[in-house]
């Protein structure tokens, strides 16, 4: 092993932190210029350098240079800094950098798996340099956040989620793989890019066509009995918003079971999160799960979802079909239902409007409102008119982020459901118990998880999510719950069971501070 290469091997490379010692035994003299600086200097000069730049793409880019040169750096930046740069590496900007992934595209990350390797499968995973794999996330780029197909350049997505397993849940790099399935895209600017770097052909669509905008329940009511899988989309949201709204009954009181919910949109997400809140009442009640779902409400783009619409309603919304006359307007369901909860889930922003906020505060004291929609131009509401319309009695929170909002001398923070809470954690509980199935009572237990980290002084803030900032705590006990209910539910085969499973969480997960070489 030579120095030279050493400097090339991200997982190994130090840069300038290699001490003089190491630059004499692995043959780096004159590789490096003389200074020899720690790895906290290192951090303070690239995180200057990325907040000079002001397009978040650079950041962006910044950032995934970083990861190929340097990744225990990459790491301990993403960990030290996850507010401001969780935006970078995820959410928003990733959408971003997946739409321009054909120019960006420097060097190849993760696994492509295209119809080109049909046959040859096995072939394409023994060409992965890695044998320990404890997490796969995979896409097959056909509706990449708000953006549509993206096609083969979905694969930022997965790269970005894996990031975040390791950053805030502390899954080891080297045991994460981005995998991205390419069919093909009904993406015309892709198919018309002579730089597009996937397929160029539209989508091939096999025996889940009738499903085509819903392969993603199919997979996985198909996969969960017999694979450890979990949809992020579906489950992983429904998770995070399920501990926003236990958190929230400190403010509100009562139980879950003593109040009504009404959605707007009933896609992957709404029915979802739906389907766990029904769970959860009837696990804490002991009511049959189908009694729950009466508490639920679901408005489609056709209206409320009633009896009379049942033939011709998908499966997945047939659940949902409750006994009450038929009603078009999301404002007349909400007076006609009376929800103390609102969930916008639709993707179709400014739709609770001054009436349809107005009417939730006329006959809640403390309306919940998440607008959940995404990207914030999306947002069902803001969060200033959430609060100046109920005049400052509506507990809100978003899947966008909103700046913190003043309102007659009190300042709201909302919160962010946002799925990064939950999926580091829930992946690395899993991984620690060696868990062989997602149980939905392990979501519960996730969701309950990460209400518990809300304390007091979030709640007089108006705050139903802990601040990210100390994500990394929220994970190991995430973790730690989701790994107690895979032994209580025998699904774990990490045996014996350690006694404390925070503290074995925290003391399994991956740092990113730089190891001496002798
Ligand atoms: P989806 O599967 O396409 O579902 C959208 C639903 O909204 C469908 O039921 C659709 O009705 C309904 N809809 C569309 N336009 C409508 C309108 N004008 N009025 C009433 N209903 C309307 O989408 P999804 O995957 O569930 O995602 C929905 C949104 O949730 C996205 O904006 C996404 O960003 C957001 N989301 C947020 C989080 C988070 O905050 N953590 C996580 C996941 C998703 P039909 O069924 O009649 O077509
Ligand atoms: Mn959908």
């Amino acid at each position: 092993a030579s120095g030279y290469t050493l400097l090339r091997d991200p997982h190994h490379n130090k840069g300038l932190a290699f001490t003089e010692r190491e630059r004499d035994s692995h043959y780096l003299r004159g590789l490096l210029p003389p200074a020899v600086v720690t790895q906290e200097l290192q951090e303070k000069k690239l995180m200057q350098n990325i907040r000079s730049y002001d397009v978040p793409l650079h950041k962006y880019v910044a950032m995934m240079e970083l990861e190929e040169r340097n990744e225990r750096l990459f790491y301990k930046l993403l960990i030290d800094n996850v507010e401001e740069l969780l935006p970078v590496v995820y959410t928003p900007t990733v959408g971003e950098a997946c739409q321009k992934y054909g120019s960006i595209f420097k060097r190849p990350q993760g696994l492509y798996i295209s119809l080109k390797e049909k046959g040859k499968i096995l072939e394409v995973l023994r060409n992965w340099p890695e044998r320990n794999i404890q997490v796969i996330v995979v896409t097959d780029g056909e509706r990449i956040l708000g953006l549509g197909d993206l096609g083969c350049q979905g694969m930022g997505i997965p790269v970005g989620k894996l990031a975040l397993y390791t950053a805030l849940g502390g899954v080891r790099p080297s045991a994460c793989l981005p995998v991205t399935i390419d069919v093909g895209t009904n993406n015309q600017k892709l198919l018309d890019d002579e730089f597009y770097i996937g397929l160029k052909q539209k989508r091939a669509t096999g025996k889940f066509e009738d499903f085509a905008n819903h392969n993603a329940f199919e997979l996985l009511s198909k996969y969960r009995t017999s694979h450890l899988v979990f949809n992020d989309d579906i489950q992983g949201t429904a998770s995070v918003v399920l501990a926003g709204l236990v958190a929230s009954l400190k403010l509100l009181g009562g139980s879950l079971a003593d109040h009504t919910f009404l959605f707007l949109g009933a896609g992957e997400a709404g029915t979802g999160i739906a389907e766990l809140i029904a769970l959860e009442i009837s696990t804490k009640t002991n009511i049959p799960v189908e009694e729950a779902r009466k508490k639920i409400w679901l408005v489609d783009s056709k209206g409320l979802i009633v009896g009379s619409r049942k033939e011709s309603l998908q499966h997945f919304k047939k659940p949902w079909a409750h006994e009450h006359e038929p009603v078009t307007t999301l404002l007349d369901a909400v007076k006609a239902i009376k929800p103390s909860v609102l969930i916008g889930t639709s993707g179709v922003g400014q739709t609770f409007t001054k009436e349809v906020v107005e009417a939730m505060a006329a006959f809640n004291e403390r309306p919940l409102i998440m607008a959940l929609s995404n990207p914030t131009s999306q947002a069902e509401c803001t969060a200033e008119q959430a609060y100046t319309w109920t005049e400052g009695r509506a507990i809100f929170s978003s899947g966008s982020p909103f700046d913190p909002y003043e309102y007659n001398g009190n300042l709201f923070i909302p919160g962010q459901a946002n799925n990064a809470y939950i999926f580091p954690g829930l992946g690395f509980g899993l991984v620690i118990a060696g868990a062989i199935r997602v149980h939905d009572e392990m979501l519960l237990a996730a969701s309950e998880a990460l209400a518990n980290q809300v304390t007091q002084e979030h709640y007089d803030k108006g705050m139903i999510y802990p601040p990210l900032t100390n994500i990394r705590k929220i994970s190991a006990h995430i973790a730690a719950n989701v790994a107690a209910k895979a032994y209580d539910l025998g699904l774990a085969t990490r045996l014996p069971r350690p006694t404390d499973l925070v503290k074995y969480a925290e003391s399994c997960m991956y740092t990113p501070n730089y190891r001496s070489y002798r």
